[in-house]
């Protein structure tokens, strides 16, 4: 299947021009807390006693099934794990409420927890806020296992998950007084998750703020978007600003929320840009007079997927990227 660009700007020159090259971001690709998590899975993984993430262990269906082939299969549920005869649940790097490890107990299975440790980390602030009065909006897709568990931790009605200022519980700013007009309460928290577009955040910070401060509100941002998702997005925006890329291809499962992220921020800067999940979704008209193509892969997109994009590409005379797809540090460790 193709998938649409996220916006329609399309490379307009139809002759191709003499140099074609790919250039690649300084960092893409598998995140500290995705490799964590697969390193973790992958020692305990055994065909002869099965695993069961809780949900998508990676939002990537190659390595899904991969690791399918070593007795890593993904469960809706930890019931569900039970009635297929596993023994054995896991919480996938996105974390989980504290609700799953009391099911895994009262089940009698084992637990083994992937949680990357920068999503427990706004899990804890949450509680902290909570506990230190303030109501807490969550700046992230409600329906997305993280926000989910970062909500569950925090453990209160006065929560909410919201991306626009009309997702949430109040309509008018501090001290208005119309008719209908709900205001937000004095004390007003926002993290985000991880994996969120920091200008984005920014803006709806900024209007939040709006709403709250008036008549001695307090209005606290935290800015959880974790390091490696900060490093793609200015390592993308690098890429444009420095190499003239006519096109960005960002690769990654289609339920990769950093991924369409990736391919946002290429379209704010006004290059094509296309969230892919196989070099097949690729369309020759989309290389069609593009001399230099820019390539930046998701949080939880493994090193051969972006290895196939580009022989996929040298094989319509694209030459490689200089040096490879990155260095990659072992002992790198993000800040938290
Ligand atoms: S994107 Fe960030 S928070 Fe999510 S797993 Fe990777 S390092 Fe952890």
């Amino acid at each position: 299947m193709v998938s649409a660009p996220v916006k329609d700007i399309a490379p307009t020159a139809a002759a191709q021009p003499a140099v074609r090259r790919i250039v690649v971001a300084e960092e893409l690709g598998y995140c500290w807390g995705v490799r964590r998590a697969l390193d973790i899975i992958e020692e305990a993984a055994d065909p002869r006693g099965r695993v069961a993430p809780i949900g998508d262990i990676i939002h990537n269906p190659q390595v899904v099934e991969r690791l399918r082939t070593r007795g890593v299969e993904g469960a809706p549920s930890v019931a569900e794990a039970e009635a297929r005869g596993i023994r054995r649940v896991a919480i996938t790097a996105h974390g989980m409420g504290p609700h799953l490890a009391r099911d895994a107990a009262a089940h009698g299975m084992e637990l083994i927890d992937t949680t990357c440790p920068l999503v427990t980390k706004v899990q804890r602030l949450a509680q902290k806020l909570v506990r230190q009065g303030y109501y807490l909006v969550v700046y992230g897709d409600a329906y997305h296992p993280e926000v989910r568990g970062v909500l569950a931790w925090a453990d209160t009605t006065k929560a909410v998950a919201a991306k626009k200022i009309v997702d949430l519980p109040w309509n008018a700013r501090r001290g208005a007084t119309g008719e209908g007009a709900i205001s937000p309460p004095r004390k007003v928290a926002l993290v985000s998750q991880t994996t969120k577009n920091i200008d984005e955040l920014m803006k709806f910070a900024g209007e939040l703020q709006a709403m709250v401060v008036p008549e001695g509100g307090e209005f606290r941002l935290c800015n959880t978007i974790c390091e490696p998702t900060s490093e793609r997005q200015n390592a993308l925006k690098r890429l444009v600003e420095h190499d003239r890329v006519d096109l960005i291809l960002a690769i990654g499962g289609k339920k990769s929320s950093n991924t369409a992220r990736l391919a946002e921020v290429g379209n704010q800067m006004g290059v094509a840009a296309y969230h892919i999940e196989r070099p097949e979704e690729i369309a020759d008209t989309w290389l069609d007079g593009v001399g230099t193509v820019g390539l930046t892969a998701g949080a939880s997109t493994p090193d051969d997927v972006i290895e196939q994009v580009v022989n996929h590409l040298t094989a319509r005379g694209f030459t490689p990227p200089e040096g490879g797809i990155r260095p990659v540090d072992p002992n790198y460790v993000p800040a938290y």
